[in-house]
Parts: structure tokens; sequence; C-alpha cells
């Protein structure tokens, strides 16, 4: 848990010391514990004058190999790095799981001590972590919280038609949200660069876009998706699964897997042949399942698998080699049937899950996967 160094608010004293002199650190580091929109700005402002460059690494916390692969990328070319840790409301529809979702403080603090050790001892980064944002949701929405319904009225930021297909037809305020609240930190922080994982594609498309048609001086750099070793992507929401549906829940990876291999191995370019392979794993594996015991078996509902324009995620009918293609999915792990006495649901209770995944058809002079 980070602790003040050094505390001067109600000391008691009777000429208490400017709260500018209040240094929250994650303890036995260097990094600042930053809690509010002044105090960043105060941190950010002699880096200006010095042009030090500052990458930001937004995140939701409950930190994973994956963010901090993506702070790894930072720390190599910026010299002083900000990760934000805010569970941003906004994104989060009605029904979604914003109370659930975990929160991992003294975890978090954790591993970026470590990774911080390791980066001081790598003598090839330009710099280290300097600072984390964990903003209040008061401070990040000053006019008041607008809401997570659909129609909430308030100042957001929507990137469309982009923004509404895929995830965003699913989840019809999560690029709202994702993008207002990364203006609102690309504002607060003005970072240089900000770092961005693969693993959520849809979302760096529409950061790109709103980065440039909003004109915002800013380098978007985007990660390879961290894996586990049988290939699920890492997430936040993994913990939800418990050991049951974690075993299958590499479907949706399995699937990509084979409507990229008929892209690059088979030659195939037409929709209908590069989907159909990745809809037969999922259709076969659901099958396996259903043969099995109540109390044994996994289900899901595919959500969607999709094949789409690199630039404005549109459905393809066939890929340009030349450009390439996205092919994403969603596939919702439902809760287990029968579940037994002492089985591991996961975290919550193991409500359903929603994983997403991603590879990235890559245009004919570069052709491979993500990695
Ligand atoms: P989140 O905390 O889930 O909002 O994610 C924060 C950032 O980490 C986003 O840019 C994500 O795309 C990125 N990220 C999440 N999972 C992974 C992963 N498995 N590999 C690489 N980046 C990831």
């Amino acid at each position: 848990m980070a602790t003040a160094r050094s505390s001067s608010k109600n000391s008691g004293s009777s000429s208490p010391k400017p709260s500018s002199t209040f240094r929250e650190m994650i303890p036995s580091t260097r990094i600042r514990v930053l809690r509010t929109v002044d105090s960043l700005r105060a941190w950010r402002k002699p880096h200006a004058v010095d042009q030090r460059i500052v990458g930001l690494v937004p995140t939701m916390g409950a930190l994973h190999a994956g963010h901090l692969s993506l702070i790894r990328a930072a720390a190599r070319e910026s010299h002083e790095v900000v990760v934000s840790l805010y569970v941003n409301p906004a994104q989060f529809g009605v029904h979604e799981d914003l109370e659930s979702y975990p929160q991992t403080w003294p975890t978090d603090c954790a591993a970026l001590r470590q990774l911080d050790r390791e980066l001081a001892d790598d003598g090839s980064n330009l710099g280290r972590i300097s600072a984390v944002f964990v903003p209040s949701t008061a401070d990040m929405y000053p006019s008041g919280f607008p809401g997570q319904a659909v129609d909430s009225k308030g100042s957001f930021v929507s990137i469309t038609p982009v923004g509404e297909v895929l995830e965003g037809a699913s989840r019809p305020t999560f690029f709202r949200g994702v993008a207002t609240v990364c203006l609102k930190l690309f504002n607060v922080v003005q970072p240089d660069r900000v770092y961005f994982g693969q693993k959520d594609v849809q979302q760096t498309v529409i950061i790109r876009k709103m980065v440039r048609d909003f004109l915002l001086p800013v380098d978007v750099q985007i990660g390879p998706t961290t894996r586990e070793a049988d290939g699920l992507a890492l997430s936040s929401r993994n913990v939800y699964l418990g050991e049951r549906r974690r075993k299958v829940a590499t479907v949706l990876r399995r699937a990509l897997r084979a409507a990229e291999l008929q892209y690059v191995e088979g030659g195939a370019r037409g929709r209908e042949a590069i989907l159909g392979a990745a809809q037969k794993v999922a259709a076969d594996t659901l099958a396996e399942q259903m043969a099995l015991a109540l109390e044994n078996r996994v289900t899901y509902e595919v959500d969607y698998i999709s094949l789409s324009d690199p630039e404005t995620m549109e459905e393809l009918s066939e890929v340009d080699p030349k450009k390439g293609g996205i092919l994403s999915g969603a596939v919702k792990m439902l809760p287990v049937e029968a579940p037994q006495p002492g089985e591991d649901l996961g975290h919550s209770g193991g409500p359903a899950v929603r994983l997403i995944d991603n590879i990235i058809l890559e245009p004919s002079s570069t052709q491979g996967e993500d990695h």
C-alpha cells in the first residue's frame, strides 16, 4: 500500500507546511503517487521546461504482464513514465461489472516496485516509472459524473462510426467512455507518447483517430498482446474465469488462429473461407463441451467473429493483401453449470465473462501475426 513519506496535512502543527511538500510515494521506490489533477500538473510543469519526454500508460489497474510490457516500452523511449490507474465508470454499461472490477492496489504497487527495479538495472532505458496517477471520479468529471446510461447528458468524446461497430455494438457506451477519459488523461498529463495494447485493437483504432481528428500533439504507440503459455490473452478480467472455464477460454484464440492460417498459408482472401475456419473451431469446441456431463462442461456464446478493415473496422468481404485486415472476436463464457462443492468458480463467484482477442493480418510485405 502506498504511504506518505512525509506528511504535512492536518499534522497538528501551528503552521502546517504547504500541501505541495506532501510526497506520497510507492514505498521503497522513487515513484510518486499523484491523486489529483493539480498535483499531476504541478509534477508535469518542470518537465516541459526541461524538455523531458513524458510517456503515459493508461490502465484501469489490476496490473498484469500485459500492462507491464507497455510500461517497459514506455521506459525505453521516455525520460519520465506516468502510469494512470483509474477505473473509469463511463466506459462500463449500467449492467456491467463496475462494482466487481478487480481493484488490487497493494499488488499493483508491488508489481510497479519490482518493474522499476528491473528498469533501474537495465541501462538501455531512457527513463523509469516516475509517477502513478490515481485520480478520483470527482476530479476527472469536474461538472459531476454524467452517468453510465446510453442517453446520459454530459461532455463526451464520440468517435463514430468506428466506435459503433463490433465492441461498440455490444457495449454502446464503451468507446464514448474510453475516448472521453483518454482525452482527459492526455490533457492532464500532456504526454509526448501514449502506449496502448493491441489486445484491445478497436480501442487503438479509436485512439489513433481521436488523436488525428482533434489534432492532439501526441504520438500513439501500440504494444503487442501478452499471452499465457497456452495463448490466452492476459486480461484483468481473467480472474473471473475459475479453473473449469479457464481451460476452455483459449477457444477464441484458437478460432482466430485457424482463420489466420487460412489467410497466411491457405491463400484464402474471401470472408467465408477465412471466417469459416474460425467458426468451425468455435462450433466444434462447443459441441465437445455439450457432450460432457453438466458438472464438467463449459458453455459460451460467440458474440462476434469479424474480419474488418484495419482503419475503419468495417466488415470486409475480401482482404486486399496490400492493406491487410483485422481478425477479431468476442466470446461470452457463461457461468458454469452444476458447480461442485469447493470448486474454484473465479472472482465474484464466476459471473459471465466476455473475452476479446484479435490477430492482425499484416499487409503483404510484412505478413505475419501479432505475437
Ligand atoms: P486496461 O487496464 O484493461 O484498461 O488496459 C490498459 C492497457 O493495457 C490497454 O492499452 C490495453 O490494451 C493494454 N492491455 C491489456 N491487456 C493486454 C495484454 N494482454 N497485452 C498487451 N496489452 C494489454
